[in-house]
């Protein structure tokens, strides 16, 4: 991928997407970061001019769950179709990096969370080692986009709830194993799912964690709600693809209902949604934005190594056999009705899915309809969702030791930004005409 990196760029008659409005107007990048907008700035000489000719200017997308894309697996390393296997040798695995994060650059994604599945400690311990070296060494420049490292199967405890995920591989809530995974990916685990019910140890484990700035999750839980607020209590903050997982619902008021109802009554909670339609109806979507506020909503793509490859249809994945739709639209755990295996979703496949829902009169399960936004309202909606909210949630909105803050356009915040034409393509599909990582224009 080429990329250039000049002083100072000026985009001109874009429509920007702030936190709050769209305004008419330019935006300079300096350096690596978001110099001034305005509705009208004049260029200096040398500065390289880019005409938006009206297209919308966005910050870059964060996706906090995902694992890999483009035949690479964050937890496994490259897909061999022929052997059905998964080579994890040094060089592979970091050029698989370099793969997935070019390909969600590509679709909007300008922060990624390298996302685990439930596997033998050892295996995790090597893929953290090479993230690590992948972040100190940067190889392609392009080290700035992945955030960090989401641990997501390893403390699932209920194999009834194991979704994807193989329970062979499911540990005891341990501060020791924790200490150690986090070790070797030297300090980039941002966020651990520890469903509630593991008792003390995951409320220790959950107390450890907060204490030191690792979000603490909950998902693939069969947790009640009483234990459910107990973590909260002790910190947990973020639910786990909410709807899926699965989860425990609990209708009667016997322990406070389940999971599900904890999550979507506690303020503290952030909601994972993956919205590519299929994981979640886009009615329950809609009321999980109206009932959390936009504030607490969090989209992901839970994007699969399947992600971005057009030849494979069937699969294996830590044990677990996984086949494509027929329409190509999803995955599935084989032979079974409908559990789904992660998502083939995109970024920006999300994004243009949430502005289509979002801008029409729909309506919902619960809340009976939901009035459409106008275009602008929904763009200030849907850029809080997809980049303010989980910047927020991994304090990725301050200052890093590694750079500025980033998940909006503010003065000072790191130049991540998307120029964006939101007239319907032959596909249907908005697109991504210009994408800047940290002030380079990756194209
Ligand atoms: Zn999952």
């Amino acid at each position: 991928m080429e990329t250039t990196l000049v002083e100072s760029t000026l985009i001109q008659n874009g429509f920007l997407v702030l936190p709050d409005r769209v305004i008419k107007g330019d935006l300079r990048l300096s350096g690596k970061r978001i110099q001034e907008f305005n509705t009208q700035l004049s260029p200096m000489a040398d500065e390289r001019i880019l005409d938006a000719g009206g297209a919308y200017i966005l910050p870059g997308f964060i996706d906090i769950h995902n694992h890999g894309a483009v035949g690479f697996d964050f937890t496994l390393g490259a897909y061999d179709q022929e052997k059905d296997w998964f080579n994890k040798d040094d060089t592979v695995y970091l050029e698989g990096i370099t793969r997935a994060l070019e390909y969600f650059l590509k679709q909007g994604a300008t922060r990624i969370l390298a996302t685990t599945l439930a596997a033998p400690p050892t295996d995790l311990i090597q893929a953290f080692h090479l993230l690590n070296d992948y972040l100190g060494t940067d190889p392609a420049g392009l080290a700035i986009a992945l955030a960090g490292i989401n641990l997501e199967g390893t403390f699932i405890k209920d194999a009834a709830f194991a979704g994807a995920q193989n329970p062979e591989y499911f540990q005891s809530a341990s501060a020791r194993l924790f200490d150690r995974l986090q070790d070797a990916s030297g300090g980039n685990i941002r966020i651990v799912n520890i469903p509630p019910e593991h008792g003390i140890p995951g409320l220790e484990l959950t107390s450890h964690l907060s204490g030191q700035g690792v979000i603490v999750a909950g998902g693939h839980s069969g947790a009640y709600g009483t234990a459910t607020h107990q973590a909260i209590d002790k910190g947990l903050r973020l639910a786990v693809h909410y709807f899926n997982g699965p989860n425990r619902q609990s209708y009667k008021s016997f322990s406070h209902n389940g999971a599900m109802e904890a999550f979507l009554v506690r303020d503290e909670v952030s909601l994972e949604l993956i919205v590519d339609g299929f994981h979640v109806d886009p009615a329950y979507v809609l009321d999980a934005i109206q009932r959390k506020g936009i504030d607490r909503i969090i989209p992901i793509t839970d994007s699969l190594f399947i992600n971005g490859s057009d030849t494979i249809n069937a699969f294996s994945l830590a044990g677990i056999p996984g086949q494509v739709s027929a329409d190509k639209q999803y995955l599935k755990v084989a032979g079974q009705m409908d559990t789904l295996f992660g998502s083939i979703l995109t970024p920006l496949k999300g994004f243009t899915n949430l502005l289509d829902w979002m801008t029409h009169d729909r309506n919902g399960i619960w809340i009976k309809t939901h009035s459409g936004h106008s275009k602008h309202e929904a763009l200030v909606m849907i850029s809080r969702m997809m980049s303010g909210n989980p910047a927020r949630l991994l304090g990725l909105d301050k200052d890093q030791s590694t750079g500025a803050a980033t998940g909006m356009i503010a003065q000072g915040y790191s130049a991540d930004i998307l120029v964006m034409d939101l007239t319907q393509s032959d596909q249907g599909m908005p697109s991504i005409r210009h994408c800047f990582l940290a002030g380079k224009m990756i194209y």
